[in-house]
Order: C-alpha cells, then sequence, then structure tokens
C-alpha cells in the first residue's frame, strides 16, 4: 500500500511548483515533479530521412558521445529528487533496454517513489529471452510503448533503419501473452504508429495489427513538431477515418485542442527538466539538438541547483518574452499565449 507521507510530500511539492508557474516566477519553490531522464544514446537502429518522411532522429543528427548511463549516476539523481516524482520517463534519443541496467533503474526509481508512473519508448529489439521479459514484467513499470511504423517489414525498415519486424512484433506479443498467464495489468502495452507518407496507407489496418498481439491500446499520431503544412489534409482524411480506431484525444488535440492550447503557456521550464545521459539537463525533450543545456549535473552541481540557478531562471524568463523566445520554444506551437 502507498504510503501516506510519499503522497503528502508529492502534493505539497506539486502545489508550490503550480504556483510558481502560476505566478510565473522565475525561481520555482519546489522540485521538478515530471523528469524525462535518457538512461542511453546509444541506439540499434538508424532511424532516418526518407525523402518524404518529415525528420530523422537526432540520435544520428548530431555528434554524440555514446554514453549509457550508470547506475550509480542514476541513482544520485534519483536520491536528490525521486520523491517528488508524479511520472517519469527513462528514455530519450537513444534506446533505452540497450543499458543492461534499465530494470534495475525502473526498480530502484520504484522503491524510492512507488507511486510515480513510469513510462517508456521502445524500438522493441532487446526482449528476445523469457528471462528479460519476466524481468520486465516485474519490474514495476508502468507503461511501455512500443514504436512501430509499419506492418510489413518493407514499409516498417523505411524509417526504422535495421530494424527487424518480427522481432519486434514477437517481443509484443510474447509479452503480451506473459502477462495475461501471470493475470497482471502493468506494464501497458502500447503499440505506437507514427504516420509518415510512406506509411498513410497502412494506418487504417494498424489497429487490427496492434490488436491481434494483444497490446492494450494503439496510438496512431503524426510527427507534430515536424509537420509539413501540405500533409495536413491529409492527416485530416486518416484523423477522420480512425476515429474508432484509437482514443479520440491524441488526434484531437493535434486537430482541436490545439488551438486551445495555444493559448495558454507551456509549465514544462516550471516543472520537467531533461537529463541527457552524459548529466547535461536540457529544458525540454523536444529539444532535438541538445542545444539547450542549462547546466550539467556533475560531483559539485545537483540537479537542485541547476533547477534555480541563473541559466535557468534567465530561460524563464525569456520564455516568458515574445522578443526573445529562445530554442527550442521558439519552433514549438505549445509556448504561444
Ligand atoms: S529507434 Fe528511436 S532512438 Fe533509435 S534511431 Fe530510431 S528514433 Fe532514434
Ligand atoms: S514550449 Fe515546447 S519546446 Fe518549449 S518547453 Fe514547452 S513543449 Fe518544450
Amino acid at each position: 500500500m502507498r504510503d501516506h507521507s510519499e503522497t503528502k510530500i508529492k502534493l505539497e511539492n506539486k502545489s508550490r511548483v503550480d504556483t510558481s508557474f502560476a505566478h510565473l516566477e522565475n525561481n520555482v519553490h519546489g522540485s521538478p515533479y515530471r523528469l524525462r531522464i535518457e538512461i542511453s544514446n546509444i541506439c540499434n537502429l538508424r532511424c532516418t530521412f526518407a525523402k518524404d518522411v518529415f525528420s530523422n532522429c537526432s540520435q544520428w543528427e548530431i555528434n554524440k558521445t555514446p554514453v549509457l548511463m550508470s547506475f550509480r549516476f542514476f541513482k544520485r539523481i534519483i536520491d536528490e529528487v525521486g520523491i517528488y516524482l508524479t511520472a517519469s520517463e527513462l528514455y530519450n534519443y537513444g534506446e533505452p533496454f540497450i543499458n543492461p541496467y534499465a530494470i534495475d533503474m525502473i526498480r530502484y526509481l520504484k522503491k524510492i517513489n512507488p507511486g510515480v508512473i513510469i513510462e517508456m519508448h521502445t524500438n522493441g529489439h532487446y526482449f528476445e529471452t523469457e528471462s528479460k521479459r519476466l524481468d520486465l514484467v516485474n519490474s514495476g513499470l508502468d507503461v511501455l510503448s512500443f514504436s512501430v511504423d509499419g506492418i510489413t517489414q518493407e514499409i516498417y525498415e523505411r524509417y526504422r533503419v535495421g530494424g527487424n519486424l518480427e522481432i519486434v512484433t514477437e517481443a509484443i506479443r510474447k509479452i503480451c501473452h506473459l502477462k495475461k498467464v501471470m493475470d497482471i495489468k502493468n506494464p501497458k502495452i502500447k503499440f505506437q504508429f507514427v504516420i509518415f507518407e510512406h506509411n498513410l496507407h497502412q494506418a487504417l489496418n494498424v489497429k487490427d495489427f496492434a490488436k491481434e498481439l494483444g497490446v492494450d491500446e494503439v496510438v496512431i499520431k503524426t510527427d507534430f513538431f515536424n509537420i509539413k503544412s501540405e500533409f495536413k489534409n491529409s492527416h485530416r482524411f486518416i484523423y477522420e477515418n480512425i476515429l474508432s480506431l484509437q482514443s479520440k484525444d491524441s488526434m484531437d488535440s493535434f486537430f482541436k485542442k490545439d488551438s486551445e492550447a495555444r493559448h495558454k503557456f507551456c509549465d514544462f521550464p516550471w516543472v520537467y527538466p531533461t537529463i541527457l545521459a552524459d548529466g547535461r539537463v536540457i529544458i525540454c525533450c523536444r529539444d532535438r539538438y541538445y542545444r539547450s543545456v542549462v547546466g550539467i549535473i556533475k560531483h559539485n552541481k545537483t540537479l537542485s541547483e541547476i533547477w534555480n540557478g541563473d541559466n535557468y531562471r534567465d530561460f524563464r524568463k525569456k520564455f516568458l518574452t515574445n522578443e526573445q523566445t529562445p530554442y527550442p520554444c521558439c519552433e514549438c506551437g505549445c509556448r504561444h499565449k
């Protein structure tokens, strides 16, 4: 059963942070309550440009030193701020399950904060043995989303270069089966299909394909950040045809609520930092090029010091002005008043 004091600590912290956001203060009177941690910046795939694909993975666009976050470093972060988190994502750019400590990291965060919702995204190539699948379903992970943007190998590998659809679908099928046999709910298994022009024709068959594997949810979405306006009509066509296939919300947010969202400030700079595998802290996971570094967690520098350090406070200040909106927010529809 969840500890009452754990819930109280989290609620009090969240309330302080939300108040700082409501008053648009540069200094946040609490710890981030949502956190993304890039436990690996290495990937086995090479998702890449095709002429009709909107973007490629920054994994291969920027010159990065390959890093797997050590368990010791992860523990240090969680020991500092883990108790305050309501949600955490243990991935960013890179395949998280390449990190041999991925399962230990999930377990550790759950031990410190049993109520936190942990979500991970994977390309699905690291669950080839029964023992790995067992570790996964016993880890405490809440949500696992498989990125599968094609239902035939030919279409799948147009974007997921180097990927093997059969390996991925077998992993999904076996994990879902294991959950069923063990009669457990988590991790909730999502099948995520990002629509590009080259796979548009498969979008209407995705739900049947994924449901046959036993997944809990099918998520069909667009590459929101990089969508080309000329494809919006195609997407609207798809939207109108797939409403019955999945939760309406994700597409609604793009076509309808999106215009409302643009009239509010994004709260991420007050709530939700991203820690890269090498310890750098960036403003937001949408910074695909790691240009918004506000500090580096090192032996003598903690996340809390960075959180209200000069760089973060300066960023929040500029974020609120239309003239100086810093990257990545200047390219993101979420920021506007
Ligand atoms: S699987 Fe994910 S992290 Fe790996 S190259 Fe593709 S988009 Fe990037
Ligand atoms: S405005 Fe966009 S880029 Fe900036 S913090 Fe919010 S979600 Fe991230």
